[in-house]
């Protein structure tokens, strides 16, 4: 693949270290060689000028050792001479001596005087001017000069010392010559000869003054080895003087010398040199280091080069991975030479073979011809705007098509030259799976759809009711709940209709459920009808709705939209050849203002139906203060009774009952007190209809007859003649199915207790535990009376099927019979009916005495009400019974 970079950074990496020690040791070694070299070459140049400076030394002390040699052995020949003389001529005087001496000496001489001592003692002197002194000079006694003075003559060789300072001046070397005199055989040691050496000019004559001489030389006496005496000329030098050896008869000198100026070169030579050892080293050493820098350099962008390179790997690798995984091929084209460069992968994607692709027609061969106008346009398109993104198909020659994306950007290399940098992948599976997921997509829509109506449908179902369609209690109770109604009908004034259908049940139970079905749609239609589009009529119960509406046009619209409804409800309705009737009570509750409770309206309608209802059904009710209040006191009064119940303050009075022709109290009725703990003695119009609802009606029915049954008992005890007492019994308590286990119980003594039973019992004849309880209770030797009779629906057939002991008029028939002459046949006629059928008749509500009268013609048999007696306590009616007042009072 061409994309790939070559990177072999590891080894430069390596080599360039390895560098690093070399090209320091290069510098040190030079270094070393360079200073070593200079220390050498100042050495050397030392060493050498030395070795000139030594050889040169050499040669003038050469020079000064041969003359000094020369001249003192030419001096000690001169007077060697001499002394042959003397010793051939042992006798000589001065004259002789002189003479001969005389010949010794010449101009620029170095011997400045000879003296001769004959038996040690000086007699004879040449020059005899000067050294006058000298004569008589006896060496034995001479101090200093007479060690050498014995030594000559003890040693029998010259002797030479000095320098000495001389008698007659100056300084001086002395030679003492040992003179022997040969006699015979015989060798006789006759004096010595002393020879006096001009040290000045011999030095002169030596050189060793001359003021040119350019070392400082220094002449020590070596004639005894051990003798370490300093120089006698010049200092001692210590500087590794160059040395000669002055050879002479009695002895030898070491004369040493040394350059003046030392042995060490002179200092600007040495700096010369040095200076050019530094240059020198400099050529060398700087190239060096130059090399170095130039190295270090290198290797620093070597480094940076290889970190690079390095870095460019991991990037081309990362690129290599991604461009192989994701399957991309790269391809690059010089927009000026259009020049390709199209990768393994371009091939591959394109379906051309390795190296197949051979430039744009390659390219433009496998586009697919649909797309090849378009791709191409993008292309030209891209290369004016810098990049392209495009989508097209390729057709391989195997007849298989895929679709590609082209992914292309512009840019200018490192030379300027404008390309073009594209990437291509293959995306014939995306679109595969797209065009999938678009139709999966599309599916789920569709089904979503289904889901969603199905669920409207659920929603719809769980919120209305199946039979009327309209909106059920849930839905109601869900917009109670929101509170969602609070702008109803675009106002802030709503109306709640509470309807109940009256007589359904009785339709159910009649004409079967179809029927009550068809009349609660029926119903639904009309309240339909008479809503608006925006008014909610929820079934919120069996036989209830609900109508929702506005209320902004106040209570008199509400009234007649109620009023239209309960009238059309009224009308028959045709069901299977049927006249089906039935009616409705509503209760109407309206509110106004922001916050609406409509669930507090719904229960105020709610209160409004009751007070409907109890008024007598197929009329509405609106909910009202007052009625609020009712509703509040009727709360506590059933408080007060269940509680009033528990205390026993239910109590028993009683109403005596008479005959009607003798007057005499033939029984008495029990009717319920209650003693009120604040309000005194309540009838019972004040409690029974609450106690009714409270549904405790048949607990005060049984609590009065166990009163009464002891009240019976006691009279009884007491003697006084009540021979019958009747209580009145409910409805409710003739369906309860442990009635008579009850009664039972109580063990009522036959004829002494009598039922008073109201008309309506006489509907529920289907009732069978209603008919059971009635003949048991006969059984049980109770009189079952119907009460009230005249003002219900009661027929003589029921008459005849319950077959009562008695019938009691109603005193809504007695009250009139005074003036009421129809009334009063009426009267007679049910009468009649009684006495045709065997039961008793009484009259209740007898107010006067000529009521009383009256019904006794009609022939009733007894008589009850306040003409006699008013019901009384069971204390009072035993007073009342004991004095028989009301036999004075008739
Ligand atoms: P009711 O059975 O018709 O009882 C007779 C009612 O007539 C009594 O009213 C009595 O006080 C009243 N009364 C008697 N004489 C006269 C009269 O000359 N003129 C007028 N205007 N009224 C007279 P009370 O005691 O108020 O009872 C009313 C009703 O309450 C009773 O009517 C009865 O239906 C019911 N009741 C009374 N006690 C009981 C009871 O223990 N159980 C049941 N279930 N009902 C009872
Ligand atoms: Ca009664
Ligand atoms: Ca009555």
């Amino acid at each position: 693949m061409w994309g790939r970079m070559k990177v072999s950074g590891a080894i430069a990496w390596n080599a360039t270290k390895g560098w690093v020690r070399p090209r320091f040791l290069l510098a040190l070694v030079a270094g070393i060689l360079v200073v070593g070299t200079g220390i050498y070459l100042d050495q050397q140049a030392e060493g050498i000028n030395e070795q000139r400076l030594r050889s040169s030394v050499q040669d003038q002390i050469s020079l000064i050792r041969a003359r000094l040699e020369g001249s003192i052995n030419a001096n000690i020949q001169l007077v060697r001479g001499l002394v042959s003389t003397i010793s051939t001529e042992p006798d000589l005087n001065q004259e002789r001596f002189a003479a001969l001496a005389a010949n010794l000496f010449e101009e620029d001489g170095q011997l400045r005087s000879v003296a001769a001592a004959p038996d040690l003692v000086v007699s004879m002197t040449y020059p005899l001017e000067g050294n006058e002194r000298a004569i008589g000079l006896d060496y034995r006694s001479a101090g200093a000069q007479s060690n050498s003075v014995f030594r000559a003559r003890d040693t029998g060789e010259l002797v030479l010392s000095g320098p000495v300072s001389l008698v007659q001046g100056g300084r001086g070397f002395v030679a003492r010559f040992p003179v022997f005199v040969h006699d015979g055989a015989d060798v006789r040691f006759w004096g010595i000869v002393s020879a006096v050496i001009d040290i000045e000019r011999m030095y002169t004559q030596g050189g060793l003054l001359d003021p040119d001489l350019a070392i400082d030389i220094s002449i020590t006496d070596r004639s005894v080895a051990s003798n370490s005496l300093p120089p006698f000329f010049g200092t001692a030098l210590t500087d590794n003087p160059v040395t000669a050896e002055i050879i002479l008869p009695p002895g030898r000198w070491e004369i040493a010398a040394v350059p003046k100026t030392g042995w060490h070169r002179d200092p600007l030579e040495v700096w010369l040199l040095r200076l050019a050892v530094v240059i020198g080293g400099a050529l060398i050493l700087l190239p060096i280091g130059l090399a170095g820098r130039i190295s270090k350099d290198r290797q620093r962008h070597l480094q940076e080069l290889t970190q690079r390179e390095i870095e460019l790997e991991a990037i081309s690798r990362r690129l290599g991975l991604a461009l192989d995984s994701l399957q991309i091929g790269v391809w690059d084209m010089d927009m000026e030479t259009n020049e390709f460069l199209w990768d393994d992968r371009m091939n591959e994607i394109y379906g051309l073979p390795k190296n197949g692709f051979r430039g744009y027609e390659s390219w433009r061969e496998r586009v697919h011809p649909d797309d090849i106008d378009r791709a191409e346009e993008q292309f030209v398109q891209g290369i004016r705007d810098g990049g392209f993104v495009a989508v097209y198909r390729l057709c391989w020659t195997d007849g298989q098509q895929r679709t590609i994306k082209s992914v292309a950007t512009v840019y200018a290399d490192a030379q300027g030259n404008r390309k073009i940098l594209g990437v291509n992948w293959d995306i014939t599976a995306d679109m595969a799976l797209h065009d999938e997921l678009t139709t999966a997509n599309a599916l789920t829509e569709a089904r979503n759809v289904e889901l969603e109506a199905a669920r409207v449908n659920i929603e719809h179902n769980s919120l209305h009711d199946s039979l009327t369609g309209l909106p059920n209690r849930r839905y109601l109770d869900e917009m109670l709940t929101r509170n969602a109604c609070g702008g109803f009908g675009g106002t802030r004034s709503i109306a709640l209709l509470h309807i109940d259908l009256d007589r359904f049940k009785q339709i159910n139970d009649t004409l079967g459920h179809a029927a009550g079905d068809a009349m609660l749609v029926h119903a639904s239609g009309v309240l339909r009808e008479n809503s608006g589009p925006n008014d909610f009529v929820p079934r919120v119960g069996g036989d209830e709705f609900v109508v929702l509406t506005s209320a902004v046009e106040g209570e008199l619209h509400l009234g007649m939209l109620a009023e239209k409804i309960v009238k059309q409800m009224r009308q028959p309705v045709k069901y299977e050849g049927h006249d089906v009737r039935f009616g409705v009570s509503i209760g109407i509750a309206a509110a106004e203002g922001e916050e609406i409770d409509v669930k507090r309206l719904l229960i105020n309608a709610d209160i409004a139906l009751y007070r409907a209802k109890g008024r007598g059904r197929n009329r509405f009710e609106f909910f009202s203060e007052e009625l609020q209040a009712e509703v509040v006191r009727t709360k506590r009064v059933a408080d007060e009774i269940l509680s009033g119940l528990e205390r026993n303050e239910f109590v028993a009075w009683f109403q005596p009952q008479f005959d009607a022709h003798t007057l005499e109290v033939v029984g008495v009725e029990a009717l319920a007190r209650w003693q009120h703990p604040t309000e005194g003695i309540k009838a019972p119009d004040a409690f029974l209809p609450i106690a009714e609802e409270l549904n405790v009606v048949a607990t005060v029915d049984r609590l009065i007859l166990e009163q009464t049954l002891a009240a019976v008992a006691r009279w009884d005890a007491m003697g006084l003649n009540v021979p019958r007492a009747s209580v009145n019994v409910s409805l409710r308590r003739l369906h309860d199915e442990d009635l008579i286990k009850g009664l039972r119980q109580l063990a009522i003594e036959p004829g002494r207790m009598s039922f008073e039973l109201v008309e309506s019992i006489y509907l529920d004849e289907n009732d069978s535990i209603v008919s059971w309880n009635i003949d048991q209770i006969k059984e049980l030797g109770i009189d079952v009376e119907i009460d009230d009779f005249g003002t219900g629906y009661a027929s003589i057939v029921s008459l005849q099927k319950l077959r009562p002991t008695r019938l009691k008029i109603d005193r809504q028939l007695v009250n009139p019979i005074l003036v009421d002459h129809g009334q009063r046949q009426l009267l007679a006629s049910i009468v009649d009916i009684g006495k045709s059928m065997g039961i008793e008749v009484v009259a209740e509500g007898v107010e006067t005495m000529e009521h009383a009268a009256i019904l006794r013609d009609l022939g009733c048999d007894i008589l009850q009400g306040y003409a006699f007696s008013r019901p009384l306590s069971s204390e009072k009616l035993e007073e009342f019974l004991r004095a028989k007042a009301w036999k004075q009072a008739s």
